[in-house]
């Protein structure tokens, strides 16, 4: 066996708890054996140990069945005992069986049997050790042969998984990377309309402190004040944002469910977005035949269409917007069309991981590349499916699937 092959390794171990449990070494320690390093006993004794069983058998079997060794074919016998000491322990071992079985026998003829040398005892144990050194040759050829293919066996397995865990190591510094980047630039989205906000309240405060009350100027206030609505929402949606993330990647996420109609959501979310679609001159769609009523998580789904909606909005270079809602197959359909920027087909497969941007979006509109994670994760909580199709410049088409009844 050799050094260090996993064969080894293991029956190393085997000896060593073993030894640990019955001590057999304090035993050799005590008969002398005392610099003999316990690797070494352990090493020796698994390469010949079942040499020793197969030695002692031998002779023990040429005692009971007086087994003449030129009157009987013993080498038959005995080149299997050979055979497989060899394949066990590799050449060497095949040839120490041989050898000890030969010695055995020969002692063994002349003191119990009485026999003498000269009715070929010599002629029979030379064709013996002969075929056994030839044979044992051979199985040991075998045997590396068979330990090479094992071992390249492993190696692959070895080589796949080393694979495996060098994506995985890829994966995860990509992710860490994504994870620091999105910290970053939360902090600074988190931060700018604070300023802002904080710079404006205090130079009307101060404007209202020191400045006569005649020039107080209230359309100034209201403007102020308008202003810090929009960023407080938008500093709350980004919390929302988060909060959501955490509960999804914590798998605490829990689903409020009762029945929805996807159509006049959709028309209500719309609605919510009226006053950007007026600045903005261009118009929304919505082809509904017919109410698409489901078992939904309300304020869940309302988050869906609304991330998808606003993603259209801001993408969607101010052309018109499509939605179609559908009952189809068991499942509530809804496709949004945009006309916008597109996006490449490397990054579609992209775009629903977490803090995942284009690189064009950073020309567009600010955003923290969490919204399709989130609606995304949603869905799938809903056991449904998101997809997208798209080609750049021409615009993206995002399809949601929704089971209509809930399986429990
Ligand atoms: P973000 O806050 O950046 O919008 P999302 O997770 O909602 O984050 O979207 C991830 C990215 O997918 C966006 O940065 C954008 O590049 C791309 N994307 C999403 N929707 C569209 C769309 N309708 N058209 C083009 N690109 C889109």
């Amino acid at each position: 066996m050799e050094k260090n092959s996993p064969k080894y390794n293991q029956a190393y171990d085997w000896l060593r708890n073993y030894s640990q449990k019955y001590t057999p070494y304090k035993w050799l320690y005590k008969i002398g054996f005392k610099n003999i390093e316990q690797e070494k006993i352990t090493y020796f004794s698994s390469r010949y140990g079942l040499s020793f069983i197969l030695i002692l058998s031998a002779l023990f079997i040429s005692y009971i069945f007086k087994f003449y060794p030129d009157k009987s074919p013993f080498y038959m016998i005995y080149l299997i005992f050979v055979v497989l000491s060899a394949w066990h322990g590799g050449f060497k071992t095949g040839i120490f069986t041989a050898g000890a079985i030969s010695t055995g026998l020969y002692f063994l003829t002349k003191s119990i049997w009485q026999y003498g040398l000269g009715a070929g005892l010599i002629p029979q144990l030379t064709i013996f050790i002969s075929s056994a050194i030839i044979i044992s040759f051979f199985v040991d050829l075998a045997r590396k042969t068979n330990e090479i293919k094992k071992l390249k066996r492993q190696e692959k397995v070895y080589a796949q998984k080393f694979l495996d865990l060098h994506s995985a190591y890829t994966k995860a510094g990509d992710e860490i990377k994504a994870r620091d980047e999105f910290l970053s630039l939360l902090s600074h989205e988190l931060k700018t309309p604070l300023t802002t906000m904080l710079l404006k309240l205090h130079s009307m405060l101060n404007s209202v402190r020191s400045v006569s009350l005649a020039n107080f100027s209230v359309p100034e206030l209201m403007r102020v004040l308008n202003n810090a609505e929009e960023q407080i929402r938008w500093l709350t949606a980004m919390i929302g944002d988060l909060q959501n993330i955490s509960l999804i990647t914590t798998g605490r996420m829990r689903l409020n469910i009762e029945d929805v109609d996807l159509v006049a959501m959709t028309k209500q979310v719309t609605q919510n977005f009226s006053e950007l679609l007026k600045r903005g001159k261009y118009k929304i769609k919505i082809e509904a035949n017919a109410p698409v009523v489901g078992r939904w998580d309300k304020t869940r789904i309302e988050q869906v269409v609304t991330n998808l909606v606003s993603n259209a909005i801001k993408y969607g270079r101010s052309k018109p917007i499509n939605i179609k809602i559908q009952n189809s197959g068991g499942m509530g359909k809804f496709i949004i069309q945009d006309q916008g920027i597109g996006i490449l087909p490397k990054e579609q497969k992209v775009i629903f991981g977490l803090f995942h941007r284009t690189e064009r979006s950073n020309e567009y509109k600010k955003g923290l590349g969490v919204g399709l994670y989130i609606t995304s994760q949603i869905v799938k909580i809903h056991g449904g499916k998101i997809r997208v199709t798209s080609s750049p410049g021409k615009g993206s088409e995002f399809t949601i699937e929704l089971p209509i009844k809930r399986k429990s």
